[in-house]
């Protein structure tokens, strides 16, 4: 049977604008009463991946967050908000988020996402056993909210990486440090996504971030929301959305090979608007050299080295560095493989960066950019 996905053009964040686009959107599923009994927790998990403004297109906004809520509330959920995020507590990056007046607003509260849980998957490919945060094991129904975005480690990140927030605090980074592949990676969010199994995917696609996601990029208009209850399907069509092919992106690749969900167009039903009315293909995404070389057949040693001379490091860019150490502190590496205090040329060790961007990721005033090798120079052209 075909994945049915939702698709709706929507071309404003204004809050009632949001919540009928989301009962369009949710109609040909069943309508959030589908996924919602009276009575059950729900856990909505936005994308809260730290504290950026609202413009920035960086978090899921607060006008989706809010759709989402009323819509649960109305089905008979007593709703919960929650997220790991990468830097500060969860109430202070909702806070900057602008959830607080969505929350006073609805009476939604925040979920305890500090408290850790072990949690068995028999079934899983990286973790028999994985941590994560209590509140997966709280609620009765998860409901998922990404962002659409471009990734750098990642190359997109839609519903399936979202749920990498599943995990709590700093258990994130031993995770990059352990798992230093983007392939590796993958396997564990499809471990995380078979013991947590969200029930729906609600994509807010309506501004993306594009080029050098998931913080540094640009934020990029593409009216859609696309709803599903098979997430890697949400995430495939999201990918054609804006000219990706899905079999670039790890996760979806993963999922693919492992048979999660439906990856490809045909094997989708898709409703709702015609998608390719809403595809925006000149939108600019991560290295197409480096998801080439994901595919090519070559010895792993010989493989590695390419992907030496042509993976990006990180670079500290000193004139909007306000030494915040968020980095350093982020950084999955001990000791930290940055040092935003030394002089410039010793600010990155390159001998111990995995180059798993986290510091690119988390830092607050963009001032991390990631930079090619010369031979990537040269291969680009
Ligand atoms: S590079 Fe960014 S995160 Fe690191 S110290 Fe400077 S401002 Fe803070
Ligand atoms: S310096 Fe940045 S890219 Fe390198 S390991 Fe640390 S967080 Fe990852």
């Amino acid at each position: 049977m075909r994945s049915l996905v939702s698709i709706t053009r929507v071309g404003t964040y204004d809050p009632r604008a949001v919540l009928e686009a989301m009962e369009d959107c949710l109609a040909p599923l069943g309508g959030m009463g589908a996924f919602v009994r009276p009575g059950q927790r729900v856990l909505l998990k936005p994308n809260l991946l730290g504290p950026f403004a609202v413009e920035k297109a960086v978090t899921t906004h607060p006008a989706i967050v809010r759709a989402a809520i009323l819509l649960a509330q109305e089905a008979g959920g007593t709703v919960f908000i929650g997220d790991s995020p990468g830097v500060g507590s969860l109430a202070f990056v909702a806070k900057a988020c602008g959830l607080t007046p969505v929350l006073e607003e609805t009476g939604a509260e925040l979920a305890d996402f500090s408290t850790p849980q072990e949690f068995d998957g028999p079934h899983n490919m990286v973790a028999k056993r994985l941590t994560l945060a209590k509140a997966v094991a709280d609620a009765d129904v998860i409901v998922t909210l990404p962002k659409l975005k471009t990734h750098g480690q990642m190359t997109f990140t839609g519903a399936l990486k979202n749920q990498y927030g599943l995990i709590p605090g700093t258990l994130k980074s031993q995770w990059h440090f352990r798992l230093q592949r983007p392939q590796w990676l993958a396997a564990l969010i499809l471990d995380i996504h078979r013991i947590a199994r969200p029930a729906l995917a609600i994509m807010d696609g309506i501004v993306g971030m594009e080029g050098k996601g998931p913080s540094g990029g640009r934020p990029r208009f593409l009216g859609a929301m696309l709803a599903g209850r098979d997430l890697a399907a949400v995430d495939a069509l999201a990918c054609m959305l804006i000219g990706l092919e899905p079999r670039f992106v790890p996760v979806l690749e993963a999922a693919r090979t492992q048979g999660i969900g439906a990856t490809s167009v045909a094997e989708m039903e898709i409703v709702g608007e015609d998608w390719r009315t809403l595809r925006v293909p000149d939108f600019e995404k991560v290295s197409e050299l480096e998801d080439l070389l994901r595919l090519v057949p070559l010895p792993k040693s010989l493989l590695n080295w390419i992907r030496g001379q042509w993976t990006a490091r990180p670079r500290i860019i000193g004139s909007r560095c306000i030494q915040c150490d968020v980095c350093a502190n982020g950084c999955p590496v001990s000791p930290a493989a940055i040092h935003p205090d030394a002089p410039p040329h010793r600010q990155i060790d390159d001998d111990t960066c995995i180059r798993c961007y986290c510091c690119h990721e988390l830092c607050p005033n963009h001032a991390i950019e990631l930079t090619r090798p010369r031979l990537a120079r040269w291969l680009r052209l």
